[in-house]
């Protein structure tokens, strides 16, 4: 791997700001396509925080394409089962049965770890002949003539065609088309990926384990074979609520799960206390383009994790913009870039604004407390386990153009619960009271 010193680098067709998964990805995805690319990565070495990561049909498909999923699957977890739990109370609210949603969209949900994922595609970019630069932060991005430049912190700058900023949450392109700035949710989330043995209990490794509570939630699944142990602890921030700066400590953590049933309770000590991350999305933007300059991944969409879909887009992203610079490349071996940056952020920004949305709105859902979380558990609970209808609009095909984009989901009002009847928790809560 290079740093960013020494003789001249030579002449890409597509820079790219970021080698986080986004930035690889894409960067394998057009260098497949015989597109020349670089990336320019400002940490000192390629990495990932070491924790788990869900990945959906959506992107186990792409996976395929690439020729990369069974090296996926052999270091990652197919589990055979996501399990949705009150996380008070412990009960089931709902389930996907994995195996069944594999037969629906034609390819796995797997679980693996963020470094096995980012790995796969660092040595796919080596093996694709990706000019790979670390120790290059990109301070500012100019349109040329004939593509665009990107200046680099330490005063020198390079260009190509077009330039894609995969800088994650805080990229600095995205000030050329937005003057917005991340939204607090005052949630943070805890993780933690530790040895099985550790987890001092038997945990079913077979499952994606989520308990949804009031105002935190906790998830847990296998990962490396079922070697480790992956778990996230997910809760809202009373000093975040208070406008205090010192928000999300780990005091706040076991104040958050003190009320939830004995199984997360467990978890809890388990996690990882030396850092924690705070959780932030963005407002949704329609506008990804700027002359040769084009945004990816969390850059254009951050969401709030609760669809596990942010690193998922960004694989989306990459795919979906390498095919339509495959579409338009023309007899003499020229390719019209303008055009296939207009017809990727055509698709894409629908697509992701609605990922972003619906994942607050979820988020909304498992956080319920009191009268709401009674009829969020009753709706869940009458859930027909294999209707796939609330899915198919992210797990199917990836949309190349906007008329491919499917139908959203129709949402069930939470009043339509029957929290009353003989089977719903209200009902039981009152003849437990009796
Ligand atoms: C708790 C949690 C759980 C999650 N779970 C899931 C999940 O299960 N499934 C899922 O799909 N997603 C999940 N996500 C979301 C996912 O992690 C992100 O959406 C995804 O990693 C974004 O990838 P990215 O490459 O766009 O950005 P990043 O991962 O942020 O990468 C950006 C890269 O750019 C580099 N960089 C930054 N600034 C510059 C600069 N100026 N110059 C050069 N380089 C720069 C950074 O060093 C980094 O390498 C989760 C997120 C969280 C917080």
């Amino acid at each position: 791997m290079r740093v960013a010193a020494g003789p001249p680098a030579r002449p890409v067709d597509v820079l790219i700001a970021g080698g986080g998964i986004g930035g690889l990805s894409a960067a394998f995805a057009l260098a497949r396509e015989g597109v020349r690319v670089r990336v320019l990565e400002a940490a000192r070495e390629f990495g990932e925080v070491g924790a788990g990561l869900q990945i959906a049909p959506n992107c186990t498909r792409i996976l395929h394409e690439y020729g990369l999923l069974d090296e996926a699957r052999s270091l990652g977890v197919l589990p055979g089962s996501m399990v949705m739990r009150d996380a008070v109370d412990g009960r089931e609210l709902t389930r996907l049965d994995l195996a069944d949603l594999e037969r629906e969209y034609g390819f796995p949900y797997m679980v693996m770890h963020r470094t096995d994922l980012h790995g796969i595609f660092l040595r796919a970019c080596r093996g694709a002949g990706v000019d790979l630069i670390t120790g290059a932060r990109v301070s500012g991005y100019e349109n040329t003539a004939s593509g665009a430049r990107v200046l680099l912190a330490d005063g020198r700058a390079d260009e190509a065609r077009i330039v894609i900023a995969a800088d994650g949450l805080h990229s600095v392109a995205r000030g050329l088309l937005s003057g917005d700035e991340p939204v607090s949710s005052a949630y943070v989330a805890y993780r933690a990926a530790i040895p099985v043995e550790r987890a001092g209990r038997d945990v079913d490794l077979g499952e994606v384990s989520v308990h949804v509570g009031p105002h935190c939630h906790f998830v847990r699944y296998g990962l490396r074979g079922g070697e480790m142990l992956n778990q996230v602890a997910v809760f809202r921030s009373p000093k975040a609520l208070a406008g205090e700066q010192d928000w999300g400590t780990p005091d706040e953590l076991d104040d958050a799960f003190a009320g939830t049933c004995r199984d997360v309770r467990a978890g809890i000590p388990l996690m990882w206390r030396d850092r924690w991350w705070r959780m932030y999305d963005r407002d949704p933007i329609m506008t990804w383009v700027d002359g040769c300059v084009a945004l990816l991944g969390d850059a254009a969409h951050p969401p709030l994790q609760y669809l596990a879909q942010g690193a998922v887009m960004a694989i989306e992203d990459g795919w979906v913009l390498a095919r339509h610079v495959a579409a338009r490349r023309a007899g003499d071996g020229s390719i019209d870039w303008r055009g296939a940056l207009a017809a990727y952020e055509a698709v894409r920004s629908e697509h992701c604004r609605r990922v972003v949305t619906t994942a607050r709105a979820w988020g909304e859902l498992w956080h319920l407390d009191g009268d709401a979380r009674l009829r969020r558990n009753a709706l869940l609970r009458a859930r027909d386990i294999r209707d796939y209808s609330f899915t198919d609009w992210i797990y199917g095909p990836t949309a190349l153009t906007p008329e491919e984009e499917p139908p959203m989901f129709t949402p069930i009002p939470l009043d339509r619960a029957d929290v009353l009847g003989p089977t719903g928790d209200a009902g039981r809560e009152a003849r437990a009271r009796a």
